[in-house]
């Protein structure tokens, strides 16, 4: 077998677009710390609405040729990341966006949602035994706002993550592999409403007729589901040109952007995570792989020695090991 990097991070998603704006920094922090960073996605988006008025063409009820300029716009996302393993669930047109809740795309022959979980499963335990990550980052089982395909995305994830591990399930796929720690993605509430808060104060001086809400960020969740805190404030250059990328779905302004329905959110350099499987290593941890043998981040002296639950130097800490955010 060929040597792999210490860190491995598989990343799965329903669309281009939803990894620059969820997980871009994490993306980016991860790749330039020598990581291998892998992206799944799972459609070409071809249900999507364009932005530009000139592309308008390009949508399912015109040319219906979106997803192809999406899977370009992906590409160009990727290398403002700096991610070079990116691969579509069973490969680029497989899988057909699903369209949002309740429309008859949900249900069409083809679409993601009305796929069968385990046929498309076995595509994801291919990859996943071949790039055999440590860490899986996805949605909740809500897929964070609803969307059948982020749903189903979620479900795909869940369930190649334990066939992967399971030793008699298809060894034509490869050597059996477990995934220890996967994440979901989140937004802690506070931060949500704090980051709304900012931008109703900044919105007059902003080309966007008006704010979203809270409630219209994927993954809003109470604080305290929240334990891990992935600081990328030093890539949000790099995500805010990967969401820029995606021409024909985000609009990007400083630090604010909007989607089709033009209204304006606020763009989070630091991401958040809820670890759903594996062990945390921290409070909150700060870094994905926190905890996993072997896999020490680049540079060895920015890690703390620790073997027992009590960190060096201090005392009656409840619950060691934590770290003040
Ligand atoms: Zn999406």
């Amino acid at each position: 077998m060929m040597e792999l990097p210490a860190r491995r991070l598989l990343l799965v998603h329903a669309h281009p677009d939803d990894e620059s704006i969820t997980n871009g920094a994490t993306m980016a922090k991860y790749a330039a710390e020598g990581a291998r960073v892998t992206l799944v996605t799972c459609t070409l988006g071809e249900e999507g609405e364009v932005i530009p008025p000139g592309l308008g063409r390009l949508t399912a009820d015109r040319e219906d040729v979106l997803g192809a300029h999406r899977a370009g716009e992906l590409a160009a996302a990727m290398q403002a990341l700096g991610v070079h393993d990116h691969r579509y669930l069973g490969g680029a047109g497989r899988y057909r966006d699903s369209g949002m809740t309740g429309l008859p795309q949900n249900r069409r022959e083809g679409s993601f949602w009305s796929a069968d979980l385990d046929e498309a499963a076995a595509h994801l335990v291919e990859i996943i035994r071949e790039v055999r990550p440590q860490v899986l980052v996805t949605y909740d089982p809500d897929g964070g706002y609803g969307h059948p395909d982020h749903v189903k995305a979620h479900r795909v994830a869940v369930r190649a993550a334990d066939l992967a591990g399971e030793r008699a399930y298809r060894r034509d796929l490869g050597e059996p592999h477990t995934i220890e720690k996967i994440y979901w993605n989140r937004v802690p509430r506070s931060v949500a409403e704090d980051g709304f808060a900012r931008l109703d104060a900044a919105l007059p001086g902003l080309p966007f007729p008006r704010a979203a809400e809270v409630g219209d960020v994927p993954g809003v969740a109470a604080d305290e589901t929240v334990t891990t805190v992935i600081d990328g404030s030093a890539y949000a250059t790099r995500k805010a040109d990967a969401m820029r990328a995606h021409v024909t779905q985000v609009v990007v302004e400083g630090p604010w952007f909007a989607l089709s329905n033009q209204l304006a959110q606020p763009l989070f350099a630091t991401e958040y995570y809820e670890l759903a499987r594996g062990t945390a290593a921290g409070a909150p941890e700060t870094d994905l792989f926190a905890g996993i043998t072997g896999a020490s981040p680049a540079p060895p002296a920015a890690r703390n020695g620790h073997t027992d639950g009590r960190p060096a130097g201090t005392s009656g800490t409840p619950g060691g090991r934590s770290q003040v955010r």
